[in-house]
């Protein structure tokens, strides 16, 4: 089985931490709607004889297209793919977004799974990262979601960020937990090269995060994870019991994706094509037939090297079933690699599968690198 990706590249105001593809100005969105349903026509055509269990609206923010857009694409998807089967089709959202009626004309369109970019309950944290929603937006999102009968609630919460304290961290869980959410999904806040925030940091405007305080705060979330019995199955996404995310864990399990939209990468048979990452390139590629994108065949050691680095990252662990489509070579490699290791003691074998100990995922990155093919 695999997914579908579609990437909405719009925002309402531009997040100083960003370095996602989006625009804030909605000029081209009909003109990018108008290719996305080329995209859909083209690729599905390839793809036809691939199931799907899995459809994911990201970006961007897909709450800022209007409903008569997102007729046109499930009319178009539903050309290709039976979307009434699909298992889960979650729909990235703003709290600044969210209406009644915009929900039940989600619902109604069969999307089943709400993600929504809260990052924090407070207005500080808000307004210094330039997020279009306040603290008071974000908490009533969260119960208008439910009042519009979504069960599968996600909410993205950011921890490290300068002023925020562990207990303030430690509440932003707790206000999350407390209005219901059965799904998690915690990032560090990182200074990425380009954004405003690295510009505020240069300029000495604004403090730099520090890796210690992430660090502490990383800790916090798992002690209170298995406090509150979320289920922390990779590093950056918690669950309640059967609330995993389908279609993420998919991307860890190496499925195959199709990626749809300005910036959107597909993977499968050890070829990952990504799309132009600018919005009018990519309306006037489809405009004249055909998607603008750079294509990657993967070797095998750059296979084996991603499928530790998404493997040692979650709760399941590495398996080694997941080296199969390279080979036996490669299934012995690691093994043989792991037994040497300096950091076979922190990576328990469990069967065939191969699980870092949670008090040192927070360096899960740099502990795979080790293990990397150079
Ligand atoms: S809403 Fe999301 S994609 Fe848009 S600028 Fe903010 S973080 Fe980036």
């Amino acid at each position: 089985m695999a997914g579908i990706y579609i990437h909405i590249p719009f925002c309402r105001k531009a997040c100083n931490y960003c370095d996602f593809h989006f625009s804030t100005s909605l000029r081209y969105r009909d003109d990018y709607v108008e290719a996305l349903l080329r995209e859909i026509d083209i690729r599905l055509q390839h793809w036809s004889q691939q199931s799907f269990n899995t459809l994911y609206f990201g970006g961007g923010t897909p709450s800022q297209l209007l409903p008569k857009h997102l007729s046109s694409i499930f009319k178009q998807l539903q050309h290709h793919i039976d979307l009434p089967q699909m298992e889960e089709i979650t729909f990235e959202v703003n709290p600044d977004d969210i209406t009644p009626e915009y929900l039940d004309f989600l619902s109604n369109l069969g999307i089943n799974r709400l993600s929504i970019g809260i990052q924090s309950f407070r207005d500080e944290d808000l307004q210094q990262m330039n997020r279009a929603h306040n603290a008071r937006e974000a908490e009533a999102a969260l119960h208008t979601a439910f009042a519009a009968g979504f069960q599968r609630l996600s909410a993205d919460l950011i921890y490290g960020i300068p002023g925020l304290s562990d207990q303030a961290w430690l509440d932003n869980l707790n206000r999350a937990a407390d209005a219901g959410i059965n799904h998690l999904s915690c990032y560090a806040l990182t200074v990425e090269q380009g954004t405003p925030l690295a510009k505020q940091i240069r300029e000495r405007r604004y403090e730099a995060p520090s890796e210690e305080q992430a660090a502490k705060q990383f800790a916090v979330l798992q002690n209170w994870a298995s406090e509150k019995g979320f289920e922390h199955y990779e590093i950056s996404n918690l669950a309640r019991h059967g609330a995993r995310a389908v279609h993420n864990s998919s991307y860890w399990k190496g499925s195959a994706y199709l990626g749809l939209g300005a910036s959107a990468h597909g993977f499968s048979d050890m070829e990952r094509y990504s799309n132009v990452a600018n919005n009018q390139r990519y309306i006037r590629a489809l405009q004249e037939g055909h998607p603008e994108q750079m294509t990657e065949k993967l070797s095998p050691e750059n296979r084996y090297n991603e499928l530790i680095l998404t493997g040692l990252r979650t709760s399941d662990g590495l398996s080694l079933e997941s080296f199969g489509e390279l080979g036996e070579p490669y299934s012995e490699m690691w093994l043989s690699s792991w037994e040497r290791s300096p950091h076979r003691e922190i990576i328990a074998r469990k069967s065939n599968s191969f699980v870092l100990k949670a008090e040192h995922w927070f360096q899960a990155d740099g502990i795979a690198a080790d293990f990397f093919i150079i």
